[in-house]
């Protein structure tokens, strides 16, 4: 469950009346809730309230990045690519090959889909074909327990993209 104050994924909140509006609190923002004592002072919890409120939005914010979220894939025809290119530009196998400094038996197994390339073999033959075998696709929203799981391995997907790209 998420506090309605503070936006903490906790086991358990309680509904409390909270400047007039009810919500559903975790134990820590418990304490803000309005007391029902007659003759007490003014609270002075208002700033801090308002903090715990901004505080939630930034964890909303951060929460619909990840929702948008995109990783680089190679594309799941990157054989079909690769050999329609080859053969379109009326290149050997062996041809092509050398013009990346490859051997010929990695670019078959490459072309054959029995090995995927790696990140240097895909940027040496995108270049060399003007093709395309790396697609943007969209991350799936992950559930709140892997989200930080998830993240990590996007940021080393992003990384990895960028340095490429240098
Ligand atoms: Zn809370």
């Amino acid at each position: 469950m998420i506090c309605e104050l503070c936006g903490k994924e906790v086991p358990e909140t309680r509904s409390t009346w909270i400047e007039g509006a009810q919500m559903k609190v975790c134990k820590d923002c418990q304490r803000f809730g309005d007391k029902p004592k007659v003759g007490a002072k003014e609270s002075p919890t208002k700033v801090v309230i308002a903090s715990r409120l901004e505080q939630r939005e930034r964890r909303m914010r951060t929460r619909d990045i990840y929702k948008e979220e995109e990783v680089f894939e190679l594309v799941d025809d990157y054989a079909a690519r690769i050999r329609d290119a080859r053969n379109a530009r009326g290149w050997k196998t062996e041809q092509l090959a050398a013009k990346i400094s490859e051997k010929a038996s990695t670019l078959s197994k490459v072309e054959s889909g029995h090995l995927k390339p790696d990140d240097v073999l895909v940027a040496k033959l995108e270049k060399e074909l003007s093709i395309v075998l790396i697609e943007k696709v969209p991350l799936v929203k992950p559930d709140a327990k892997n989200a930080k799981y998830g993240g990590g391995i996007t940021m080393e997907h992003f990384i990895k993209q960028a340095k490429k790209k240098e």
